[in-house]
């Protein structure tokens, strides 16, 4: 696909090289907000999976600059009526800047941590570390870079310090549905148990998921962790994508319950389930201890037990309709300038094969890749 043809097909790519985003997917992170009020109180995040860093970007804007970046500071339906209808005048969205200045309203004690695999340029204000979500000796790093006077090897598991996690993690897609699936859901675990090892309660946890064939019982495990649990699909995600969001507030451990990464989610034991979830009707498997906490197995196989068990999240398409359509192509105007990147990758997985190519003599030369 050619620069200017990524540009037509793609609107929220070209937008946020217009708006200097390192990411389209920056656009999925407002739209969540725009839904649930995702930043409200909240002064430490942390952004799993974070490179190149388009997610941290709104973080540092919304809560270090304390902008304002409602519908109207990403995008101007006019500007859109235009291009559509009249496949003419300018493709640049107006910033607005004015507006936005006069809403600044920095807050307070503000603590951004992002983590990914690859390294990621600097942004103002976020700590950045490079790390794998997956490894338990990244929760240490974590709760140290957080807050590095308080923290005490010792006390990981008093410590939780975080209003809201957000992770829009995502393995190198392979084309093979099934395992790309599987990688992603590894990655949502990590993600979530992470979560539970530093989340306050209360807090919030936003990550991407790919809507498989089991993926009530997902949310049905995350109902037992969270008072209110949403799966939403921002316009700026492709609706021909299985790509969507959990969206899980009122973090609340369940009694008992010990986060640790070596026993994700308790691994299935000693969980108590939340009153809203029991059913009248008790599964042998399950037993109430005198303490009160009901032991639980989940994902057992046991077919009548999943089926009292499971719950389905309510879902919700997010991001107002006027906004660009992720799956269609707009005209441009004829003068149209293709913007580059705002952020280059720094060490794309796939810089070694392009180089080799390169050596070879481009696509068609005699050396052979891999
Ligand atoms: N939210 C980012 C943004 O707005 O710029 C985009 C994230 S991108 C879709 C997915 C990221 O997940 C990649 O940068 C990849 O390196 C990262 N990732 C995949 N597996 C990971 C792991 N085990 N630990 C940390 N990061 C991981």
């Amino acid at each position: 696909m050619g620069k200017s043809s990524k540009d037509k097909r793609d609107a929220y790519y070209r937008l946020a090289k217009e708006q200097g985003w390192r990411a389209r997917s920056a656009f999925k992170l407002l739209q969540l907000d725009e839904e649930f009020n995702l930043f409200e109180g909240v002064t430490r995040v942390v952004d799993l999976c974070a490179a190149p860093g388009s997610w941290s970007q709104v973080l540092s804007r919304v809560l270090i600059k304390g902008e304002k970046i409602g519908r109207a500071g990403w995008e101007d339906k006019q500007a859109k009526e235009k291009l559509e209808l009249h496949n003419q005048t300018t493709t640049t969205i107006p910033r607005r800047e004015q507006e936005v200045k006069q809403q600044l309203q920095p807050r307070e004690n503000v603590k951004i941590v992002a983590i990914d695999l690859q390294p990621m340029s600097p942004l103002e204000g976020i700590v950045t570390m490079r790390a794998d979500i997956t490894h338990p000796s990244t929760i240490p790093l974590l709760l140290k870079a957080l807050d590095p006077e308080i923290f005490d090897h010792t006390s990981v598991q008093a410590s939780h310090p975080v209003d809201l996690v957000i992770s829009d993690g995502a393995p190198d897609v392979t084309g093979l549905h099934d395992l790309d699936t599987y990688v992603q859901s590894q990655l949502l675990w990590a993600a979530l148990n992470l979560a539970l090892c530093v989340l306050k309660p209360g807090g919030k946890f936003v990550a991407k998921i790919f809507r498989g064939k089991d993926v009530d019982l997902l949310y049905a495990q995350l109902k037992i962790v969270f008072e209110r649990v949403r799966v939403a699909k921002p316009r700026s995600s492709r609706a021909s994508s299985v790509e969507a969001f959990v969206v899980c507030t009122g973090f609340r451990p369940p009694k008992g319950f010990k986060a640790s990464l070596e026993n994700p989610l308790g691994a299935g034991t000693q969980l108590q389930v939340p009153e809203s979830m029991r059913t009248t009707k008790t599964p042998p498997s399950r037993t109430l201890r005198p303490d009160g906490i009901t032991e639980l197995e989940l994902g057992s196989g046991d077919e009548e037990e999943g089926k009292d068990i499971r719950w389905i999240a309510p879902f919700l398409a997010c991001g107002d309709l006027s906004a660009y359509d992720a799956d269609a192509s707009y005209h441009l105007p004829k003068d149209h300038v293709v913007l580059d990147p705002v952020q280059p990758p720094t060490a794309p997985p796939y810089r070694k094969a392009l180089e080799m190519r390169k050596t070879a003599g481009g696509a068609y030369g005699k050396t052979k890749l891999g």
